[in-house]
């Protein structure tokens, strides 16, 4: 009788036997081998795991050649056996032979062997083994052999998961449970360096026994699960903000639908009546899902496979009755958080004491856990693919944020170099602390103005503590990003009023905001578009829809009533923008002090350049402002037509070549003649050597994160102004892809930190 008919119940019981006994890993493999070959009245049944590496290896057969177990090894992509791996799917065929990918293998003595039937072993989206079931006729395996045999591979995967082979595998480790150091390369999004030990954000949930011991029961189960989902996230949707359109109201719709989504229920439910648990049927159906997740090319469908993800993880939680993410556990004193990806919100709940690092297998820049991390000056890494599968809870970790390495279970050597950077870098922050209070002044005796850029509410303390000159830039856009439902009047005046607080009397200038692009708000749909980064954003949005510029104005004119108020526009592209934008600020001037409302004592406005096309507008825009601000960090964006966020084109162009370090100086020309005050706040005003080419060019007030403030002062006061002019404005010239070099070899020769 065929496997068809039996069921996979018979196989998986006498499975559940087999692995019930106290046996050696290699026994119990030769064992079930055996066992599915008889089940599926196959001749062959072999299974093959992914060693390191990427090469299956042939670990237990029932029909081959035994002498090849250990011995034959194929690449993944290689031999069908490769391709299954390759593609995470399975493949039947009536005729191997024929088929174009077969790979044959003398020592297996395989070629007696016609029909062939392979599914991968599924771990985390990933296949970490083949099981292959051979005949020598040329027959069909059914669809229902096909998914008796991917509901016994499940369980191999549990076997793998576990560890337990690892004595089998003798001389090398098996890829998922390898205890030998890696190291990732991955996106540097947060500054500094964390040691530490491994926690999951979302503990994994470790499925005990994937057999079912009685099938009815198991589907009880998971219809209660599914139930329960439900109900969970209809209570979501039923919390008043959520009614009216707040928090993540899209996501939960996605969720909803899911949870309520007959395909997902049933393919769950079949994967129980095969005879797996439930916990077991949800993650082999997750397991599939993931692999589809992998392949899938548009964004779109991406995020929503994503969605189903993440549901199928509550779903699970809410099987094993634990809910709770590792914020509300007891974490180690030197966490170092590790997620696929999670919210801005989510690493607040963290105890920022204990909290050490933070690495993501997505994330971006800009995103917003990303701009969250920065503030609270948590180092952190982001687009470390496989680490959730290769990382296990308490391991040994290097974060490096400076560089984007990971290492997980370092080796001693690269575990004591870190320590020593960590020593190394904790005495140059002491240093910088004693220049808390030192003017920055070059030794030639020039005043340069150090400013902060901020934006969330961990950066207040650092208005005062930083020793800077005032805030150089206030992303208002990030209070935004991180809000639930959109902040109303009050709410943002109320910000805006505890910001001007904590700067006690220092200057602050308050970006409009600069929302669009990657800059999204939670609560606001946003169409996709194709070139976001050139498309419908800050002011460009602000013109068209201008209730929001309007609230935001009037807000900030509220707020600074008696006090001194800067405001400028981000993406100003031509003069006319900064003009009707400036107008609306007018306007809610006016429509204050119609009302009696206090005013500021002076209200500045000025434009940000970060538009190319500004440059060759500057004579009359700066006839309009009242200061100006370099966006350096879109500006080199769109003078190389480079995307500022694409991993692959983050070294390509340096800011520190003759094209930008020549537009800088026109700037800088323009605004002086015009009596304009100027100053920078990308990201290059807080690295010491580009801030130094800005010093060269002539800027006076620059605007870096708080962090920064220490090492650039050092460098300012180790400078002479007019020496480092001198060489500045001879590398604007060279036709060299960067004049680093150059600014190196100075910084060197006069002994300046850089
Ligand atoms: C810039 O573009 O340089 C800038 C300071 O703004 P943001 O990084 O917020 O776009
Ligand atoms: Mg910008």
């Amino acid at each position: 009788m065929s496997l068809a008919a039996i069921g996979p119940r018979v196989l998986l019981r006498q499975l559940r036997e087999v692995m019930a006994e106290t046996e050696t890993a290699q026994n119990r493999l030769d064992r079930i081998v055996v066992l599915i070959a008889a089940n599926m009245v196959a001749e062959v049944c072999s299974i093959y795991l992914l060693r390191h590496g990427g090469v299956l290896e042939l670990f237990a057969t029932e029909g081959l050649n035994p002498e090849a177990v250990h011995e034959t090894q194929l690449k993944v992509g290689e031999g069908l056996v490769g391709l299954i791996a390759g593609d995470a799917r399975p493949l039947n065929l009536t005729d191997a032979q024929s088929h174009p990918q077969f790979a044959y293998r003398p020592e297996t003595g395989e070629e007696a062997y016609h029909s062939f039937l392979g599914v991968p072993v599924l771990r985390s989206g990933h296949a970490v083994g083949v099981l292959v079931v051979q005949n020598r006729a040329y027959r069909n395996y059914t669809d229902e052999e096909v998914e008796a045999l991917q509901t016994t591979s499940m369980v191999l995967a549990e076997i793998v998961a576990s560890g337990e082979l690892d004595e089998a595998a003798r001389d090398v480790e098996l890829e998922v449970t390898g205890h030998r150091s890696r190291h990732f390369e991955g996106l540097a999004l947060a500054d500094g360096i964390a040691l530490g030990h491994v926690v999951l954000h979302q503990p994994r949930i470790e499925i005990g026994n994937p057999i079912a011991e009685n099938t009815g029961v198991e589907l009880e189960r998971l219809d209660k699960g599914l139930e329960q989902l439900q109900t969970s996230i209809d209570q979501m949707f039923s919390r008043a903000d959520v009614a009216r359109g707040g928090e993540h109201h899209e996501v939960l719709d996605t969720y909803r639908m899911f949870a309520r989504d007959r395909g997902w229920a049933t393919k769950m439910r079949e994967a129980v009546s095969t005879g797996l648990t439930a916990e077991a049927a949800v993650e082999r159906v997750q397991s599939e899902n993931r692999v589809r997740m992998g392949r899938q090319t548009d964004l779109y469908l991406r995020e929503r496979m994503h969605d189903l993800d993440d549901l199928a993880n509550r779903l699970l939680r809410v099987l094993v009755g634990r809910y709770e993410t590792a914020a509300a556990g007891n974490l180690p004193r030197d966490t170092i958080l590790i997620a696929r990806n999670m919210g801005p919100a989510e690493l607040l709940d963290y105890d920022r004491e204990r909290l050490r690092g933070l690495v993501l297998e997505e994330g971006s820049h800009n995103s917003h856990v990303a701009i969250v991390a920065r503030a609270l000056r948590i180092p952190m890494v982001g687009q470390v693919p496989d680490l959730l599968d290769l990382a296990s809870p308490n391991e040994a970790l290097i974060a490096d944020g400076d560089t984007g390495s990971v290492y997980l279970r370092p080796s001693a050597d690269v575990e004591q170099a870190y320590a020593e950077k960590v020593k190394f870098k904790a005495k140059r922050q002491a240093q910088f602390e004693k220049l808390r209070e030192r003017e920055p002044l070059t030794r030639d005796g020039v005043r340069i103005s150090l400013l902060v850029n901020a934006g969330l509410p961990v950066d207040l303390p650092y208005l005062s503590d930083s020793g800077a000159d005032g805030v150089g830039l206030f992303r208002t856009e990030l209070q935004f990003m991180i809000a639930s439902t959109f902040p109303r009047l009050d709410a943002q005046t109320d910000y805006y009023r505890t910001v001007l607080d904590h700067a006690d009397g220092k200057p602050v200038v308050f970006r409009s905001l600069d929302i669009g692009a990657d800059k999204v708000l939670p609560f606001m749909a946003q169409a996709k578009e194709t070139n976001p980064a050139l498309g419908w954003r800050a002011v460009r949005m602000a013109l068209d829809r201008p209730a929001l510029l309007k609230s935001q104005a009037r807000a900030l004119l509220r707020a600074a009533a008696g006090r001194e108020l800067s405001v400028m526009f981000p993406m100003i592209s031509e003069v006319d923008e900064f003009r009707q934008a400036k107008l609306l600020v007018d306007e809610q001037k006016q429509f204050l002090l119609d009302r009696g409302h206090a005013m500021p004592s002076r209200v500045r406005i000025g434009a940000m350049i970060e538009v190319p096309a500004l440059i060759w507008q500057l004579p009359a825009l700066l006839k309009l402002t009242d200061f100006v601000s370099v966006g350096s960090n879109d500006l080199c964006q769109f003078l190389f037509a480079s995307d500022r966020d694409h991993p692959r084109l983050a070294g390509r162009y340096d800011p520190l070549s003759p094209a930008v370090l020549t537009a800088l100086r026109q700037i800088v020309v323009m605004a002086n003649d015009h009596n304009v005050p100027l100053a920078l706040c990308g990201e290059m005003a807080g690295r010491p050597l580009e801030a130094m080419a800005l010093i060269g060019l002539g800027f006076r007030s620059i605007s870096m994160t708080p962090a920064a403030i220490g090492p650039i002062k050092q460098m300012i006061l180790e400078l002479d102004a007019q020496e480092i002019e001198n060489l500045t404005l001879n590398l604007l010239d060279l036709p060299d892809h960067s004049v680093r070099p150059h600014l190196q070899a100075f910084a060197q020769a006069h002994n300046i930190s850089v």
